[in-house]
């Protein structure tokens, strides 16, 4: 069975994240979405609350799991065996940043391949940053997250006010 990891903060899950998973989920046996445990990064979710909203969120894909982790993501990936590490692709922007960081991890972890997934035209906007700050100052962002999210998150934005 073929193994993808799809590592990134998800702070918080977002539609765009959603269709990357869905994606991956139809093109590979299995896919471990790994939630990034960044002790000196400051997150609006803890860690166990972004490995818990994703789990609620992906519930109907049976091949789909969460986990988290500190390591770097090209040793998580060989410590899993996976085949392929999965990111999503926004605009050039992401590209650049993305292809360097795709040449260090064959050099860490030549058995994983990274695979790129193009946004599609509706989320190529979407980010995490930007569903927070458009929440943060009174927008509706009912378009952008998951039904199974929209709750907490508004809350945990609202509260942090
Ligand atoms: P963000 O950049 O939104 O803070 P993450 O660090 O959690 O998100 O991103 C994890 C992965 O998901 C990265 O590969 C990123 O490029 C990808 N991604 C994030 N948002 C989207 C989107 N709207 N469409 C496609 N891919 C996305």
């Amino acid at each position: 069975m073929t193994t993808a990891v799809y590592p990134g903060s998800f702070d918080p899950v977002t539609n765009g994240h959603m269709e990357i998973i869905r994606r991956a989920a139809a093109l590979f046996g299995r896919v471990v979405v790994l939630v990034a445990a960044n002790a000196l990064k400051t997150y609006l979710f803890s860690e166990e609350e972004r490995v818990a909203l994703l789990q609620s969120c992906t519930e109907t894909l049976p091949n789909v799991t969460i986990d988290s982790s500190g390591m770097l993501v090209a040793l998580y990936a060989r410590e899993i065996a996976a085949d392929a590490i999965v990111k999503g692709l926004r605009a050039m922007t992401d590209f650049d940043y993305e292809f360097q960081q795709s040449l260090v991890n064959r050099q860490l972890n030549p058995r994983a391949e990274t695979i790129f997934l193009p946004a599609s035209g509706t989320s190529m906007f979407l980010s995490s940053s930007m569903v927070k700050q458009v929440c943060a100052l009174g927008g509706d962002i009912s378009e952008f997250v998951p039904r199974e999210a929209l709750p907490l998150i508004v809350k945990r934005i609202i509260d942090k006010q």
